[in-house]
């Protein structure tokens, strides 16, 4: 069985990104900026944009982290994201999620200029994934699709089973599966037969957040199975994939944590460079 190595696979990929960092700032004599909006003080919020910061400065991009507290109104953050549209020095924007109750997300997220949304949820970069023409890709679907790529090169008429429909995994790994050739099931809490509609799958993608949902006697051997899911237990931090019993149908299994979580930071610093690049044409 292949244990995909998330933590290696996000080194190579930012070492790829520091490498092309390095030679846009010779071609263009600067950098692209990333700049995250963080409200409130929530723990786990502040975790992901630290680990976003850390990240971005060591591929040499220019970040930049703006702080408001709980309370802030919506509008202070609409009229700053405007602020940050119109300024040339920042290549990509994101707003960390959750947000306090009191502000609407997508007001929020359209009104993020498509062209900077780093994270890939405005309706226009859904609309064009969906239509398979150019777009920012969220995150965490992008590095499960280039950890499965890394595995299998050729997904030609394969079948994939995307467990979970959520517009921030089953549904966006669906499309890219799907311009990859793939034949896509996307399952849901409604699916009448989640284990054999799993059965079929030469690649599945759990994203779902209940801890070891997906279990060896669902999984075809020689699957590839990807675990998003991050889920809190007395054992500790755990998967939606039963990762002991898998791995031994698995021909290839991400762990958690160390699979999917470290891609996804990776790239979003991907994303934020090719927004950069495509500010240049
Ligand atoms: P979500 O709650 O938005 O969506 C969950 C999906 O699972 C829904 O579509 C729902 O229909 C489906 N579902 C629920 N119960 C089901 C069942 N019994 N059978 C089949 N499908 C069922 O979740 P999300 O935001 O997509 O996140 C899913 C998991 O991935 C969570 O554990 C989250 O913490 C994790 N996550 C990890 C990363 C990462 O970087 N590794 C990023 C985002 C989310």
């Amino acid at each position: 069985m292949i244990l995909i190595d998330g933590k290696k696979a996000a080194a190579e990929l930012r070492e790829e990104l520091k490498k092309e960092v390095s030679e846009l700032k010779t071609k263009y004599n600067k950098v692209p900026g990333l700049t995250v909006i963080l409200i409130g003080d929530m723990a786990p919020s502040q975790i992901y944009v630290r680990n976003k910061e850390k990240s971005a400065n060591e591929v040499g991009l220019k970040s930049e982290v703006i702080k408001y507290p709980e309370a802030v109104e919506e509008k202070t953050i609409l009229d700053k994201i405007e602020e940050l549209n119109n300024d040339e020095t920042v290549s990509g924007i994101l707003v960390q999620l959750p947000l306090p109750k009191h502000i609407d997300k997508q007001k929020v997220i359209e009104a993020i200029a498509p062209s900077k949304d780093v994270d890939g949820f405005h309706p226009m970069n859904v609309g064009n994934l969906s239509s398979g023409y150019e777009s920012s890709v969220p995150c965490t679907p992008l590095g499960c699709y280039l950890m499965i790529k890394k595995i299998e090169p050729n997904l030609n008429g394969k079948k994939a089973v995307m467990v979970g429909r959520s517009n921030l995994n089953g549904k966006p790994m669906a499309q890219l599966l799907l311009k990859e050739n793939c034949t896509v099931t996307i399952t849901h809490s409604k699916t009448k037969d989640l284990k054999a509609e799993c059965l079929e799958a030469d690649i599945i993608v759990a994203a779902v957040g209940i801890p070891e949902l997906v279990k060896a006697d669902w999984v075809k051997k020689d699957a590839i199975v990807i675990d998003v899911g991050i889920n809190k237990t007395d054992k500790g931090i755990v998967g939606d994939v039963a990762f002991e019993e898998v791995s031994k149908v698995a021909k290839a299994l991400t762990p958690v944590p160390g699979g999917v979580g470290p891609m996804t930071i990776a790239c979003l610093l991907k994303n934020t460079i090719e927004c950069f690049k495509r500010s240049q044409r």
